[in-house]
């Protein structure tokens, strides 16, 4: 299968450029040939985007909101097969591609609804007859860039709101996922959405996305990945004054205290560190946890994580499936190696699986560490990968400052029976997300989804907070005194 990019409402690639291939990582099978774009295709794409703007933001925003209704329709109808390409794509288990498709689905929905809102706030004047209100305001061409390891779902938290709000967007994809993507745009096409609303290029980070950054008519880049990588972003879309949205790393914990539930506890580390084979920017990669329960905690996991089967995702009683390629297995057993000569206990996994059915494949043997220190850089560094490092600590007071020691402030997670505890946590725990008596991962589509300190900028995806990154706000003040009134000045 040959993959093409898709600008201005056609499927186009063209022969100069170069292709890379993309592989089944559970059994390495060759799935599909993916053109890498140059600035040259970046550039139509912007062209057909920018002009399609034009027209696109006069639509009202209502019936904008019939398209996003329309292609929710669609990936309702292909959930299946969507989820299925996701999960030989990527990795996951189907379960998980089931539930990310799902999540694309009620963002259609969600923000379609948002046509019908957009909702600015109108205010007193301090003039006699005077009016004033503000409106949101499209901002023009939106540049995207993924990650692979949510290549439908995190799209979808950006292109949604910006197309809802009047914006058109040119989507680069990472290169691992591009099937995804086209899967999109078929779906965009299928709808009858307007031509150059949506465009799709495949292509590298250092090519396509830095052609996108430097655009003068790219008025704002969303992006979702490493914290190494949106510094860069970040730093280029300074030099161009861009408005730039960064959504990036995360080094999440649950924190277990002496009054837990453990074997609900158990059930939500299992499934927040291991889910997605660990590579879930909420994945739990830290468990903190009352020096009372540690043991009794240990072995209870330890227990539950013999019954994790692991392969194909496809194949539906596997829970954890390969990671995302070669590069990622290296790097996961360098850390596994580094916590152990930091000291850390090994109390299972910490090995590739090279044996039978697992030798075409990348995966990862689930891993625990205990008698981790919070200051190790397994404990300190985001892995990316099915290896969670226990920290034992005294007290809640305890617990709180290792879950906020870290760079990133994405998500985080306590369980308690105690009231006093879960509400004091909620307040202090420094990150976008705070989940009791939950696991770290399961955000709902319609709150703000992102996090502090290395981890973002101070911009949400999804929620009505997305709204923010795509559109400006415009003041407008209509006077019909019939006089020329001067604020601050005339009045009484
Ligand atoms: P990555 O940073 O390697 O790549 C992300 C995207 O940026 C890709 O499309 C890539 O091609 C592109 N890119 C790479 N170099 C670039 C450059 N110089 N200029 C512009 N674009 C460039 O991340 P990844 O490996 O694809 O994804 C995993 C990372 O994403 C993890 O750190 C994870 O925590 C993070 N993530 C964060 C969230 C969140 O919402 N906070 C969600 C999912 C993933």
């Amino acid at each position: 299968m040959q993959l093409e990019h898709y600008i201005g409402g056609r499927f186009l690639a063209t022969e100069e450029e170069k292709w890379t291939s993309v592989l089944n990582p559970a059994n390495g099978e060759l799935l599909a040939e993916v053109p890498l774009a140059t600035e040259v295709t970046v550039n139509e794409a912007v062209a057909q985007a920018k002009q399609a703007q034009q027209e696109w933001a006069l639509v009202p925003a209502p019936k904008r909101a019939q398209y996003l209704y329309a292609i929710g329709m669609k990936m309702q109808e292909k959930k299946e097969h969507l989820a299925t390409v996701l999960t030989k794509e990527m990795g996951k288990v189907i379960e998980e591609g089931r539930g990310e498709v799902q999540e694309g689905i009620d963002m259609a929905f969600y923000m379609a609804g948002e046509g019908r809102r957009l909702f600015g706030e109108t205010t007193p004047s301090e003039l006699s007859n005077k009016f004033a209100m503000s409106v949101r305001a499209p901002i023009g061409v939106v540049g995207l860039i993924t990650p692979w390891n949510f290549p439908v779902a995190i799209a979808t938290w950006k292109s949604f709101p910006a197309i809802v709000a009047g914006n058109t967007f040119v989507w680069k994809p990472a290169t691992e996922t591009p099937m995804m993507a086209y899967e999109m745009a078929k779906i965009f096409d299928e709808v009858g959405l307007p031509k150059g609303v949506a465009n799709i290029v495949f292509g590298s980070g250092g090519e396509v996305g830095t052609a996108l950054i430097e655009h003068p008519d790219v008025k704002v880049i969303s992006f979702t990945g490493s914290t190494e990588t949106g510094r860069k972003v970040a730093s280029l879309g300074g030099q161009h004054l861009k408005k730039v949205s960064l959504e990036m790393g995360g080094k999440n914990a649950v924190i277990v205290m002496d009054d837990a539930d453990l074997d609900l506890a158990v059930d939500g580390i299992l499934w927040s560190a291991f889910g997605t084979a660990g590579q879930r920017c909420t994945a739990c990669s830290r468990v903190i946890v009352h020096k009372d329960v540690k043991e009794e905690l240990e072995q209870r996991l330890l227990e539950a994580m013999k019954q994790l089967s692991i392969g194909d995702g496809l194949d539906e009683s596997v829970k954890v499936g390969p990671v995302i390629n070669q590069k990622a297995l290296e790097k996961i057993h360098y850390y596994v190696e580094e916590g152990q000569k930091e000291g850390a206990r090994l109390l299972a996994g910490g090995r590739i699986l090279t044996e039978q059915p697992y030798s075409q494949g990348h995966f990862y043997a689930p891993t625990l560490f205990t008698d981790v220190a919070p200051d190790a850089r397994i404990a300190q560094e985001e892995i990316f990968g099915p290896v969670v490092s226990l920290i034992a600590v005294a007290d809640l007071e305890e617990a709180i400052q290792v879950n906020n020691s870290v760079q990133y402030g994405l998500s985080s997670s306590i369980f308690t029976q105690d009231i006093n505890s879960a509400f004091k946590a909620q307040r202090d725990l420094d990150t976008g997300i705070v989940y009791v008596n939950a696991g770290t991962t399961g955000a709902e589509i319609h709150l703000p989804f992102g996090g502090t300190k290395g981890t973002g900028n101070g911009h949400r995806d999804s929620g009505v907070a997305a709204l923010d990154v795509y559109t400006e706000w415009k003041s407008v003040y209509i006077d019909y005194s019939g006089k020329l009134q001067r604020a601050q000045i005339d009045t009484e």
